[in-house]
């Protein structure tokens, strides 16, 4: 038996495992006690990868071959890997030739490794010239990056995980820590049982397994959490519990925001958000004074948070919102203290890292900055990069809907699913002229309009490095080979660049100077271009090496040159990553969802995570166990709203919104609020009954989601639509 350590691949805790193996077969899998996310706990899904990954489930639900639809319908046929290639090389050349660059797009994802990311960033931006690369991360976690940049000057989060044993209060807003991020949640059951005085304040619009933990649990209206945010800020003013020094030492902005607040009363606030007076005091008083109750002694209060801020149209005023509340009371840059976005995938940092959001470049740099433009160029040897702005995810589907964008490469991730909008969705992957899908499952609900379909590898099989939500950075190792002839991302990226380049800049220097013969020294040499990449920024790496990884284990980062180790936490001097060193307040007013209930649509729905699943289903659904939890998908709504429609437990009912209706069972859920319902966002078509109003099959319930965007952050809200229901009946 061969023991290969590695990182968890389904959420950005980043745990890491041992994965126990014989031959080709993954025979088991363990927490690596050495591991700093997890010192060897794993969650349900953790401690299953063996299962989901064995041979005899992959064989059965892999994608093992390139597969070519001469005509769309058409039952896919093998192709070698060359004739793959050189087809996908010669459709993006002409479309190119044709449309010019913008006319493609590169939908890349937060499975991806960091390498991965770097040679698709590259191969859009630097070789094609199109800045139409976006991240199924912007569905997850764009909001928090544009949060971080508008009020700390860069995206990154300050805390770590060790700040839970400082912090004498702990915020959880817009997240059930206890289901989507299992073990970080042990961690903070063993930070309170260490230290009884710890106060737990939750803010969800369900009582979740969280929030049934917490000291003061605040039951949220959807989408008021900016008004809450600043309620709680009006209150900090009012008695006195901010931190004025720190303020005028180390901030700007604060002038506009004050006023912004001023009508921002206990009154409004208790109505706006559904909660008490008196509960918003203690919020406020417990957060400001790090539940001390006392500004002059003040404890440490850290925040965690998660999609309920993020997916959102106001995702960026939410995360802004919650930060202000830290710098107005010195809760932050110490042991404890500060705001701590957790990220959903197990790499959505690292895709941050290298750039593969379409406003972003490699290393923390800025489309819309010419001397970032410049930078990326000289690094890259080009004269420069593309300065036009490139489509976020849901603007590249429109795009490719409305006949703009013309050839889509798809890489490990289901957009079919888990985009909100799906008839957009279905209408842009029909109207492509070319789609190529690199995926692992062939099971994607993507996949039946993949005109071209690429095997990709997956956990156990590949080799690189992932960043958690703590900014670690871990090494992701192959335990056994691929099946069949699936191939590594970040190689499949380079060996079509190859292609391209000899078909758009023949008999030039390549820019994919990566050995792809050996992954290991491949996905090294792509890591070591990132690495120089960003040497001087705030994300500074220059003093790790691929050894280093390999010998100590997981850092942080920063970790600049000359540095022993990665830095723990962030802002420890108050100079912020600004260009004046203070961080700054940011004012927002809040906004109402974008959809609101009226007497059409009178019911608010939320979506989110079950415990034991990941995302689309496609590994966790081929294991018996992980429904245990979960058996069938089913729609939540409150007893008291159940006994008023006359409905009891297993009833049919069909949830309309103005974008599809979806038949499913009815189950009671006390921990809702009235007029609420909820349902889990992973199940697939296989699991559901429903159509869209032209009559195609949902692929998911993100299907009855809108796609309206945060302004800032183009984060859609995914986690409020308007809806309405009806008893169904079985046809
Ligand atoms: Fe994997 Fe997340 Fe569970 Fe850790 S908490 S084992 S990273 S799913």
């Amino acid at each position: 038996m061969q023991e290969t350590a590695s990182t968890c691949p389904y959420c950005g805790v980043g745990c890491g495992v041992i994965i126990e193996s014989e031959g080709a077969q993954i025979t088991g899998v363990r927490g690596d006690p050495a591991h700093p996310a997890n010192f060897g706990r794993l969650c349900t899904k953790g401690a299953t990868l063996h299962r989901t990954a064995s041979r005899s489930v992959t064989l059965q639900t892999r994608l093992l071959q390139p597969l070519h639809r001469a005509r769309r319908g058409d039952t896919p046929q093998a192709l070698s890997w060359d004739a793959a290639l050189d087809l996908a090389a010669q459709r993006f050349a002409d479309t190119i030739g044709r449309q010019g660059p913008d006319a493609v797009g590169f939908y890349v994802s937060g499975q991806l490794l960091t390498e991965d990311y770097y040679v698709f960033n590259k191969l859009a931006r630097g070789l094609i010239g199109t800045n139409n690369i976006d991240s199924n991360s912007r569905l997850c976690m764009s909001s928090a990056v544009a949060g971080y940049k508008a009020t700390l000057g860069a995206d990154a989060p300050p805390a770590c995980y060790d700040d839970l044993r400082h912090a004498q209060c702990l915020f959880i807003v817009g997240s059930n820590t206890a289901w989507a991020h299992p073990v970080l949640f042990r961690r903070i059951e063993d930070a309170r049982a260490a230290n009884p005085g710890l106060k737990l304040i939750v803010a969800d619009p369900r009582r979740t397994d969280t929030a049934a933990m917490a000291d003061l649990f605040l039951p949220l209206q959807p989408g008021s959490d900016v008004m809450l945010f600043n309620g709680m800020l009006h209150l900090m003013l009012w008695e006195g519990w901010i931190d004025a020094a720190f303020i005028a030492a180390h901030t700007t902005g604060f002038a506009a925001l004050k006023a912004l607040v001023r009508d921002c009363t206990p009154e409004r606030v208790a109505q706006v958000c559904g909660i008490a007076q008196d509960d918003l005091v203690r919020a406020a008083q417990w957060f400001a004074t790090g539940a001390s109750g006392d500004p002059q002694r003040r404890g440490a209060t850290l925040s965690l948070y998660c999609q309920g801020l993020n997916q959102s149209r106001s995702g960026t005023a939410k995360n802004a919102a919650l930060i202000n509340l830290h710098l107005a009371c010195a809760q932050i840059g110490r042991p404890g203290a500060g705001p701590f976005s957790l990220t959903g995938q197990p790499n959505a940092m690292g895709g941050r890292e290298v750039g593969a959001l379409a406003n972003l470049l490699g290393a923390h740099r800025d489309l819309a900055n010419p001397q970032h433009r410049a930078e990326v160029a000289a690094l890259w040897g080009l004269p420069s990069v593309p300065a036009q702005p490139g489509r976020s995810a849901v603007e590249m589907f429109q795009a490719a809907a409305d006949g703009e964008i013309k050839a889509l490469w798809i890489a490990c991730t289901n957009p079919a699913q888990s985009m909100p909008d799906q008839a957009t969705v279905r209408r842009a992957l029909q109207r492509a002229e070319f789609v190529l899908l690199q995926e692992a499952f062939a099971t994607s609900a993507t996949a039946q309009y993949a005109d071209l379909l690429l095997p990709a590898s997956t956990w156990g099989e590949k080799t690189g490095t992932v960043t958690n939500s703590e900014r670690r950075i871990s090494r992701v190792r192959a335990a056994v080979p691929a099946p069949g002839q699936a191939r590594h991302d970040w190689a499949i990226a380079v060996q079509f660049a190859h292609r391209l380049e000899a078909l758009l800049r023949p008999g030039q220097r390549s820019l994919f100077p990566y050995d792809t013969a050996d992954a290991d020294l491949g996905a090294q040499s792509v890591w070591n271009e990132h690495r120089e990449s960003t040497r001087g920024r705030d994300l500074d790496i220059s003093g790790l090496s691929w050894a280093l990884l390999e010998s100590a284990g997981p850092q942080q980062w920063p970790y600049p040159a000359g540095a022993t180790t990665g830095k723990a936490r962030l802002y420890e001097d108050a100079v912020f990553a600004t260009a004046d060193g203070r961080a700054r307040f940011a004012a927002h007013p809040w906004q109402p969802t974008a959809e609101q209930r009226d007497a059409h649509y009178p019911w608010s729905l939320n979506t989110g995570r079950l415990r034991d699943q990941w995302h689309g289903m496609t590994r966790t659904a081929t294991l018996g166990r992980l429904f245990g939890h979960a058996a069938e998908p089913c729609v939540q709504m409150h007893p008291q709203d159940m006994a008023r429609q006359r409905l009891r437990d297993g009833d049919l009912v069909q949830l309309s919104s103005r974008r599809g209706a979806i038949v499913l069972p009815v189950q009671a859920d006390a921990t809702l609020g009235l007029a609420q319902v909820f349902i889990a966002m992973h199940w697939g078509s296989e699991f559901l009954s429903g159509r869209a109003p032209g009559g195609e099959p949902l692929a998911g319930v993100n299907a009855l989601c809108t796609a309206a965007l945060c302004p800032t952050s183009k984060q859609p809200e995914l986690k409020h639509a308007a809806v309405q229901l009806v008893r169904a009946e079985l046809p």
